[in-house]
């Protein structure tokens, strides 16, 4: 019903740290805002509780004949099923466990096949842009339109040698825009010329339903601590080839079959062909445990939901910032391009840490500032030399000049209203 959507959009889900107040600067104290979900987003309360019912049990997974150590081992198995349910995987796809997305994508980087080409455009967050560098990489420029990105992905894809291996980058939802991401159609492209894709859904996978068979990507990686669960455990999901055959990401216990003395003095060893071969060494239970339970928290809130809720905050955030008229968003792919809850500006006369240091000080409000791990990105947004190799972190624009950095206001379930009304009034 109307007023089921209705109170859906307004009740935002509990997540932890809604209590936690901070000192200003001009006195007294106040809730926090934490508007930097695309950072790390807090944990929903419900994964806190999971957790916490959990942790008087856990025992360590595959090795114990124990009681707890089986419980756990049944957990940890069961958290991979979980995952490949929300990923929606296909038959035979496997679900490993890493620690970030960073940790994926770099696993996915050391089992490429010998030759592989890999195409990535220089706008990808640095962990999806920098892995590949073993490899034959090619960078492929801005694009202006996702329609731009496809034409773009055809072109330099039509120029290989059909017959090699190849693999494409692309992120799902921008870290810096918030943009989508033509992410069916980009592998659609892949495909059509015999080239495999990942979709980095780092940004993507917390605001939006993600479904490996009908975008039909190989694989998909994501990290639990932008997914309402804490730090240290991520995924990498998606096809089994190429992971079944590489040597092991880290060679060690838990990825080896079986292991020999040979007759020549080395050793033999036989390697798991399941997720377990990139998984050596005692896992991170909890963490795997607490990204099942986000996933199960998430779809059992409903994307639709979450969606519109998140819509309305963008909304609420476009449209005060709209009326400040120092203010850019930044934007590649336009204003009424759909987008999740990431939005980065500069406002005009301002440096972006100092603007971004005086929400924290005096309205209690958690933004980023810098250049996001994206820099080609968001040098080429700011209208600065994306091969301008410049400074790392916040880099101070002298005055008069155009800022080199932008502030990032980011946010999703759990964000109340007030947090978001706070952010534009502060921005006025
Ligand atoms: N990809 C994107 C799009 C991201 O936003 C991030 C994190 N900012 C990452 C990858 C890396 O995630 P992690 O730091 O958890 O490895």
């Amino acid at each position: 019903t109307a007023a089921a959507t209705d109170a859906a959009v307004r009740e935002p889900l509990p997540v932890l740290g809604r209590d936690v107040t901070v000192p200003l600067v001009t006195g007294g104290e106040v809730a926090y805002a934490a508007l930097d979900y695309a950072a790390s987003a807090p944990a929903l309360q419900r994964v806190w509780d999971d957790v916490a019912a959990y942790a008087p049990y856990y025992g360590s997974v595959h090795r114990g004949a124990g009681y707890l150590s089986q419980l756990s081992t049944d957990l940890f198995e069961n958290s991979r099923a979980t995952v490949a349910e929300f990923l929606d995987c296909r038959d035979g796809d496997q679900v490993v466990f890493t620690r970030s997305t960073t940790d994926s994508l770099n696993l996915l980087a050391a089992v490429l096949p010998e030759g592989c080409q890999v195409f990535v455009f220089e706008t990808e967050h640095h962990a999806s842009l920098l892995p590949w560098q073993d490899a034959q990489v090619t960078y492929l420029n801005a694009p202006r339109t996702p329609q731009q990105a496809v034409d773009t992905l055809e072109r330099a894809l039509a120029d290989r040698d059909p017959h090699g291996p190849a693999l494409v980058c692309v992120t799902g939802a921008s870290n810096v825009t918030g943009e989508l991401w033509p992410v069916r159609e980009l592998a659609a492209a892949a495909h059509a010329h015999g080239a495999r894709i990942v979709l980095d859904a780092a940004q993507l996978a917390p605001h939006h339903a993600v479904s490996v068979r009908e975008s039909d990507v190989d694989w998909v990686a994501f990290s639990g601590h932008k997914l309402y669960a804490p730090f240290g455990a991520g995924v990498l999901a998606g096809r089994a080839d190429w992971l079944q055959v590489a040597e092991p990401y880290l060679a060690g216990g838990g990825a080896s079959r079986t292991v020999a003395r040979r007759a020549d003095g080395g050793v033999h060893v036989e390697w798991h062909t399941t997720a377990a071969r990139h998984e050596a060494g005692s896992p991170n239970v909890i963490g795997v445990y607490a990204i099942a339970a986000a996933c199960k928290a998430l779809t059992e809130a409903g994307f639709d939901s979450l969606v519109a809720r998140e819509q309305h905050l963008i909304d609420t955030v476009r449209a005060g910032l709209a009326e400040v008229p120092e203010v850019r968003v930044l934007s590649l792919f336009g204003d009424d391009a759909p987008r999740v809850g990431v939005i980065s500006f500069v406002v005009e006369g301002w440096n972006s840490s100092h603007f971004a240091a005086a929400l924290s000080a005096e309205y209690g409000i958690g933004v980023r500032d810098g250049l996001f791990c994206a820099h080609p990105l968001v040098r080429t947004l700011l209208g600065s030399d994306p091969q301008d190799a410049g400074e790392c972190g916040a880099p101070e624009a002298g005055p008069g000049e155009p800022s080199l950095n932008a502030i990032r206001v980011s946010f999703g379930a759990g964000t109340p209203d007030e947090h978001v009304e706070r952010f534009v009034a502060a921005v006025k």
